[in-house]
């Protein structure tokens, strides 16, 4: 449809009800410049948690089905909220939950994938000047179970919604006005980024800034769809991300992330033996666990070192699995390090420029940052390190890199 936006509203842009007030106030606005509308809302802030822990306490691995029927509810919340904050303005709208609007997804509790999108109430809703509110994070299966699709999926919610609808933009609405050069929480000196190609977003996305969920730019990626991050709190010019041809300058590196969510499992002194390594991860795999970054030592007396990263939810179930395994291996010991940070350097200009590496490792060594484990992609490079070092890490990188500049 042309004339069309899709707005998401993230939690802490609906933490309470002046920030209800202030959110329709800003969807008002953009109805009065003329064009047509079509929200997206998360649970208020802290509530998706509240309710986490509630399951937490009842059962410790919750029912997955029962799991999301819970967590999914604080949407639901909000879009009505949300609703009554426009009626209020004399402005017809009405609220809708996945299952009201045939939001489709797979069967995979916790981080289902949307599969489809019936569209045809939403446009009837627009053509009569209804401005829906739609559930953020939601879906139904197959059988008509709720689904939920992962932490901080109302950003999916919203840019699939843009792409079914062919709406003009989608507009991510937060508490930072934009994507900035690292974590603005995190480094005082982060600058904002003006605008950014699908291809780098997706790596800051899936390397830790949670600003925008990764599933969300690869839509918006693959479908093209331009996505915009706004703050709710006040009328900056946000980030535009887009595709790399729109005439963007592509700095060595655009972006420093850093995780605080995984763990590391060491196996020590395991056989040295071809097909070690499939015979070590298969079984973390198929227990639908995935592994991050992955280091092999060099063996010596017929025996070796294997290392492992994965996110700190799954650490403890990974450990069991290996502990079950090196009774089968013929040997081998264990360690479970949870306080390990991922510091990511990325940029698509690394691509024509060699070098970047040494500075970073240069960056961190003179910092007396000591490097774990390395990875690295065509436009990225990752560094595992210690959990209380990954703020230094992050500074002295976004200085080294003169990204405030
Ligand atoms: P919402 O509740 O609106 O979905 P999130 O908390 O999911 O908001 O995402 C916004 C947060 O993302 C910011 O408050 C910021 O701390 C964090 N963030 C991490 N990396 C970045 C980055 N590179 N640029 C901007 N924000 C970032
Ligand atoms: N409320 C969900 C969460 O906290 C989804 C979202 O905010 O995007 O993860
Ligand atoms: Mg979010």
């Amino acid at each position: 449809m042309n004339n069309l936006i899709v707005q998401k509203y993230g939690g802490t842009s609906v933490a309470n009800t002046e920030r209800f007030q202030a959110v329709a106030d800003l969807v008002v606005s953009s109805i009065n410049s003329g064009v047509n509308v079509v929200v997206v809302v998360s649970a208020m802030a802290g509530e998706t948690q509240r309710l986490i822990n509630l399951a937490k306490e009842l059962q410790e691995t919750p029912d997955p089905r029962e799991y999301d029927a819970l967590v999914s509810s604080g949407e639901q919340v909000s879009a009505a909220l949300l609703a009554l904050a426009l009626k209020e303005r004399n402005f017809l709208s009405k609220s809708y939950t996945a299952h009201q609007l045939g939001l489709k997804t797979d069967n995979s509790h916790g981080k289902a994938r949307i599969s489809s999108i019936d569209t045809d109430t939403l446009k009837k809703d627009i053509d009569s000047g209804i401005v829906p509110v739609v559930t953020g994070f939601q879906g139904v299966n197959a059988s008509g179970d709720i689904t939920t699709l992962g932490r901080g999926g109302s950003d999916t919610t919203a840019v699939a919604l843009a792409v079914a609808l062919k709406a003009d933009e989608c507009q991510i609405f937060t508490d930072v006005d934009g994507v900035y050069t690292t974590d603005p929480n995190v480094y005082k000196k982060a600058k904002k980024i003006e605008k950014i190609c699908f291809e780098e977003m997706l790596e800051l996305s899936s390397l830790g800034a949670k600003v925008l969920q990764i599933r969300s730019v690869e839509f918006a990626s693959k479908y093209e769809m331009p996505v915009r991050v706004l703050s709710s709190f006040s009328s900056t010019g946000g980030t535009l991300i887009t595709n790399e041809e729109s005439g963007l300058e592509s700095a060595v590196i655009s972006g420093i992330t850093c995780t605080d969510d995984d763990s590391k499992l060491i196996l020590r002194n395991v056989p040295d033996t071809p097909g070690i390594a499939a015979k070590i991860l298969s079984p973390i795999s198929k227990a639908g666990i995935d592994i991050d970054v992955i280091v092999q030592n060099v063996g010596s007396d017929k025996l070796t070192d294997f290392t492992f990263t994965v996110k700190n939810e799954h650490s403890n179930k990974a450990a069991k699995i290996l502990n079950d395994l090196v009774k089968t291996l013929g040997g081998g010991e264990i360690e479970l390090v949870k306080d390990i940070s991922k510091v990511s350097v990325v940029g698509v200009g690394m691509k024509s420029h060699a070098g970047v590496a040494a500075r970073m490792f240069k960056a961190l060594a003179e910092k007396q940052i000591n490097i774990d484990m390395i990875s690295t992609s065509e436009i990225k490079i990752s560094v595992v390190v210690s959990k209380d070092k990954s703020k230094a890490a992050v500074t002295a990188l976004h200085d080294e890199f003169e990204l405030d500049k």
